[in-house]
């Protein structure tokens, strides 16, 4: 029968961790109304087995209530049922926004973007991902040997993320050692981050079935190759038309959405406390890795914490299609909506200030000279989490983006997580490639 069986309800936090309860699916229309409780405090957890200090303490409850829209399925196999689900939004009553809410959060941003510019954000992410847990000798990066070394793995993936809904793009071995990545097509913003958390847990879900383990964590071990998250960003216009290209504009860029890219590098550095939010995040970031280690603006380079992506088709109409701007220094430590709308608030600050984006760089931004980089507004990035997080602090315009309770909690994690790093740095890289 169709309503037997669990239906795990989904909401993420701070800390980029989906969390669950689950409730029989014949209980479904009665949750989908007045959701889920959940302890106030659980908001503070870290990504380990820790709490951080807190307003609440024992005290009130989040209303964790389904958006029925994004309800899936991971389809089973032989011994594995179906996994059912749906994402959440954290909400203080059934109608009362939740302070903590990253996904609310993100869709708040996106209301007022389309309220300033009438547009809305298409994106699209690339999850780079490292399988372990078995005795398999890594085959060669990129090879054919190493698809087909995870062949059985990459083709369940395939058909499990056909069967939630997730428009699989490529898939492939990647550049580390056991490495590998898919990529999804472009889609409305905030279904897109729903996609991008339902992704990573269909990703775990298969390789478990494989008797594997998943981590998209940002740095597997000191000198693994960096697992990325890459946010791919344009403009539709009710039409549905790719608005973002402009043959004639700096970098090829529309001018909102050059104001956009000018937007989010004025508030860079206190961006990737949000966006590469783990000490490892660090670890990941720097030049020549094609991480990204600094502030910069280029045309299809790697190099660059803000790439443009042009469009490639010999029909003008079609390349215009998939032109795109490309978020670089964000990895799967981040939640995608906490990330997301934290990079929407810093575009509109662009929109909003009419500001003009630097002249695209056209080489590694690292072998540049001091006076080149000081001409195309090139600086380096926050190495640590916790300079990141310094940025953050002050710059008072970032700040203002967040109700207090989200931005204080944020804080508190983060320089927990820093602290906790230092105390034993060895083990992080262990432990954040349990957690993501
Ligand atoms: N692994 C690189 C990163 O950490 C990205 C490589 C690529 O361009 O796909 O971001
Ligand atoms: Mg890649």
């Amino acid at each position: 029968m169709a309503d037997q069986g669990i239906i795990y309800l989904l909401w993420q936090d701070l800390v980029g961790v989906t969390r669950t309860r689950g409730v029989p699916l014949r209980d479904l229309a009665h949750r989908a109304e007045a959701g889920l409780g959940w302890a106030m405090a659980g908001q503070a957890l870290t990504p380990f087995e820790d709490i951080v200090d807190n307003p609440w303490g024992p005290m009130d409850e989040a209303r964790q209530i389904p958006d029925m829209g994004t309800r899936f399925v991971i389809a089973g196999d032989d011994g594995n049922p179906d996994v059912h689900a749906v994402i959440c939004d954290s909400r203080a009553g059934i109608d009362v926004d939740g302070e903590c809410c990253v996904r609310s959060f993100c869709a708040s941003a996106l209301a007022d973007l389309k309220a300033a510019t009438d547009l809305d954000l298409v994106i699209a992410f690339e999850h780079e991902f490292t399988l372990w847990g078995d005795e398999a000798e890594p085959e060669t990066p990129f090879s054919f040997s190493a698809a087909r070394q995870r062949h059985g793995f990459l083709s369940d993936l395939e058909r499990a993320l056909t069967s939630a809904g997730i428009p699989l793009e490529t898939i492939e071995p990647e550049f580390g050692l056991s490495q590998y990545e898919i990529s999804t097509g472009p889609v409305p913003a905030l279904q897109g981050a729903d996609q991008a958390i339902i992704s990573r847990e269909v990703v775990r879900e298969v390789a478990r079935r494989h008797g594997l383990r998943a981590s998209f964590t940002p740095k597997f071990a000191p000198d693994a190759v960096g697992n990325g998250g890459h946010l791919h960003l344009s403009f539709a216009d009710a039409s549905g038309t790719n608005v973002t290209p402009d043959p004639d504009g700096p970098a090829h860029l529309a001018p909102v959405a050059a104001q956009f890219c000018a937007g989010i590098l004025a508030h860079l550095d206190a961006l990737v406390a949000l966006t590469a939010p783990a000490p490892v995040s660090y670890h990941r970031l720097g030049p020549h890795h094609w991480s990204c280690g600094f502030k910069a603006l280029g045309v299809q380079n790697r190099e660059a914490a803000l790439r443009i992506v042009p469009g490639v088709s010999a029909d003008a109409a079609r390349s215009a299609k998939s032109f795109n701007i490309e978020y670089r220094p964000i990895d799967a430590a981040a939640s995608p909506y906490l990330a997301l709308g934290a990079l929407i608030r810093a575009g509109l600050e662009g929109i909003r200030g009419d500001l003009t984006p630097p002249a695209p760089i056209t080489r590694d931004p690292a072998d540049m000279s001091d006076e080149d980089r000081a001409a195309h507004g090139v600086t380096e990035l926050p190495t640590t989490l916790g300079a990141a997080l310094d940025a953050l602090e002050a710059d008072a315009v970032a700040r203002g983006w967040f109700p207090d309770t989200m931005l204080s909690t944020y804080l508190n994690l983060k320089r927990w997580e820093v602290d906790a790093a230092e105390t034993d740095p060895g083990g992080a890289f262990q432990r954040y490639a349990r957690t993501y």
